[in-house]
């Protein structure tokens, strides 16, 4: 490790290693510094990302891909369920190896990546930041940089040094737990989602099938739902109800920023990607792929601002995010905010109307049109939402 680089990228999650390889690849010098021992662990993810996602970046490949999905269902509160059609596949992934895999392409492009090494303050030459302040395998080190990036992951604290706001309001905070189950039957092939104000109020539970007989089964619920009763206890009866007798391999819990883009993604010569941005699609709780997307911009638009020596430049990396994904999100958040509104009823009779429909009509445009059409009064919910 030097003690100078064009670029330190502060995480080692997908936004950031995606940040690395194309800053690199753009001919910048680029650090990235992970606190954990191990990039890619522990992992805290449902792990389903889309195909069409996956391949803008990488090859997919059997070591990263524990089950390939080509369709979902949505279990709605009455039980009974809908599995729109999907055009295209969805993979669950093996985040441990596929972050791994996300972090070598980096450094192919001559990246250096180091592992224990903690990033606790931005390092100062009067108001300019001018690098990092870190621990590196116990040892307090100084390294100097023209570029931070902040992908530190939802706990960001890059973005609150450089003087950017990230909170993220207790509404938008989704506070997810998830379980690894074994030794249950699980259908392959499908992503289960299910609803209802006693399973998962205001969110859902999802069952992803992780090979034979596992699945990543968790909750995600806005923080303000779970003041009464905590996602962790709203999964454990889930789980208790339908998989007693399964084998759990792992537990976790975490945030998800369910909300619209940060307002600042750069200030100065501070960067931020992936979650620290906010760049999680607010209505499915999806961060990997949205993260990879803008680390790659970020990453793009280093490599131009390094080779033009114009750290002004890299506001280009908020319009580009903004053109590509933020102004989607924006979109998003508002179809979030209406479908968390949905009462038990709404969900049931948007699930039976859509029973109704010929299987090749039963896509998701095809449900929502006819939920609208039977219930108008639902037009007026989602309005409230776009137009407030
Ligand atoms: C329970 C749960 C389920 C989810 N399921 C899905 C899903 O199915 N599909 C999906 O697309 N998304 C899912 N997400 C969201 C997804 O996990 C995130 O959006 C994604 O990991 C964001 O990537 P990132 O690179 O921004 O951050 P992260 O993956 O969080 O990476 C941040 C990295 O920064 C490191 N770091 C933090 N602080 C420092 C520091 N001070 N110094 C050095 N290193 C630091 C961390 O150790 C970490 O490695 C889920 C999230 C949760 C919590």
């Amino acid at each position: 490790m030097k003690d100078r680089y064009d670029v330190i990228v502060v995480g080692a999650g997908p936004a950031g290693s995606t940040a690395a390889r194309f800053a690199a690849s753009g001919g910048a010098s680029v650090l990235v510094l992970e606190k954990d021992r191990d990039v890619g662990y522990p992992v805290r993810c449902g792990e389903a990302v889309s195909h069409e996602g996956v391949v803008q970046f990488i090859e997919p490949d059997p070591r990263w891909i524990a089950a390939t999905v080509s369709r979902f269902r949505i279990v709605s509160p009455n039980g009974k369920s809908i599995a729109p059609r999907l055009d295209g596949t969805a993979y669950v992934l093996e985040r441990r190896i596929f972050d791994y895999e996300l972090a070598k392409l980096a450094v192919r492009e001559g990246a250096e990546i180091v592992t224990k090494a903690y990033v606790y303050d931005l390092l100062r030459d009067g108001e300019d930041v001018v690098g990092v302040w870190a621990v590196v395998k116990d040892e307090k080190v100084e390294i100097r940089s023209k570029i931070v990036v902040g992908a530190d992951g939802v706990e960001s604290r890059v973005g609150k040094w450089g003087g950017i706001d990230t909170t993220t309001s207790i509404h938008d905070m989704e506070s997810c737990a998830q379980l690894t189950l074994s030794g249950i039957e699980v259908e392959q092939g499908i992503l289960d989602f299910y609803f209802g104000e006693h399973v998962a109020p205001g969110g859902y539970v999802w069952v992803f099938p992780k090979g034979k007989d596992s699945a990543n089964v968790g909750i995600g619920i806005s923080v303000d739902q779970a003041k009464e009763k905590s996602a962790v206890q709203y999964l454990e009866e889930f789980v208790q109800k339908k998989y007693p007798n399964a084998g759990i391999l792992t537990r976790i819990a975490g945030g998800v920023p369910c909300a619209k883009t940060c307002d600042k993604i750069v200030k100065n010569n501070i960067v931020l990607v992936g979650d620290a941005a906010h760049q999680v699609n607010p209505t499915s709780g999806g961060g990997i792929i949205s993260g990879m997307i803008g680390g790659m911009i970020a990453g793009q638009v280093i490599g131009e601002t390094i080779s033009k020596s114009d750290i002004a430049h890299l506001k280009e990396y908020a319009d580009r995010w903004h053109k590509r994904l933020g102004w989607r999100h924006e979109v998003f958040y508002g179809i979030k905010e209406a479908i968390s509104a949905f009462s038990d009823e709404t969900l049931n009779k948007i699930c039976e109307d859509g029973l109704k429909l010929p299987e090749e009509k039963r896509t998701v445009g095809g449900i929502f049109r006819t939920a609208l059409w039977n219930q108008p009064s639902l037009l007026l919910d989602v309005a409230k939402v776009f137009f407030s």
